[in-house]
């Protein structure tokens, strides 16, 4: 198979849709996660979550039987956004969930003169998006750029129930309202990529990231340089064989067979 012409020196794995959905562990995941471990195969678990603190979603993992991982082994939007913010001194409107808060800590909010969209899901409603709108034309009143910073840009994810509006939509009302353009925290920004990269001391060409959105997961990881493989798990559609733009360097039914094909392939 020429996606595994190139040895796999490193991982990337999205979460949900890959390792588990909602609750449940995605068949296969729990025995590939530990198969990869005991293999020394380096990886690391990349995010657009971002309703939890990374320290949750590790704790919400183990509950499911995923051991061994730790909170900075986990790149998510929110921690890398809230950097930025204390490094740049912003002061930020933060529209995103309650529970993701704590990631924030040490970020100023009183007198915004930036706007954070994370998913907020329920939390989201009319008073705190017009908010978030009064902000950002408060800063072109004052000639100063509009900071919209949305921590990804997903259009839906699938929670057990159905299918979910992620903030990619809520993100766009406000650009189409204000004309801003939002700056991306998160998948498929190539930055994302490239700081879970670093963090595993391996360049693009070696590493192959693997997720449930075409977009997302296989075209972001694409155009960082990676190879990107979907999986037929998750929210995967049957029309994303056939993506208009995106085209995986693979498709395999889920991170089990994934698992099996690089430990052969590595052998
Ligand atoms: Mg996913």
């Amino acid at each position: 198979m020429s996606w595994l012409k190139r040895p796999v020196k490193g991982l990337l794995l999205d979460i949900s849709g890959v390792l588990r959905d909602g609750d449940h562990v995605i068949p296969g995941s729990l025995e590939a996660v530990q198969r990869l471990q005991a293999s020394g195969i380096p990886f690391r678990l990349v995010t657009n979550e971002t309703q939890v603190t990374v320290e949750k979603t590790v704790e919400k993992l183990t509950k499911l039987g995923f051991t061994g991982i730790c909170p900075s082994s986990i790149f998510a939007p929110a921690p890398a956004v809230a950097a930025h913010l204390r490094e740049n001194s912003l002061r930020g409107y933060l529209l995103v969930h309650p529970n993701v808060l704590p990631q924030f800590e040490g970020v100023e909010t009183t007198e915004p003169n930036c706007v954070v969209v994370g998913d907020a899901a329920e939390h989201f409603n009319y008073e705190r998006l017009n908010q978030a709108f009064r902000v950002l034309l408060s800063l072109r009143d004052k000639e100063e750029p509009m900071r919209l910073f949305s921590l990804g840009k997903g259009r839906y994810y699938k929670e057990e129930d159905g299918l979910c509006l992620d903030l990619g939509p809520f993100t766009a009302a406000l650009e189409y309202a204000t004309g801003a353009q939002a700056q991306i925290f998160g998948k498929p920004n190539a930055t994302f990529f490239q700081a879970a990269l670093k963090d595993l001391s391996l360049s693009p060409e070696e590493v192959v990231m693997i997720g449930d959105d075409i977009v997302g997961d296989v075209g972001g990881a694409q155009g960082a340089g990676l190879r990107g493989v979907l999986v037929r798990t998750g929210k995967f559609r049957a029309s994303d064989e056939n993506h208009d733009t995106v085209k995986p360097d693979a498709i395999v039914d889920n991170l089990s067979q994934a698992v099996e094909l690089i430990m052969n392939q590595n052998l």
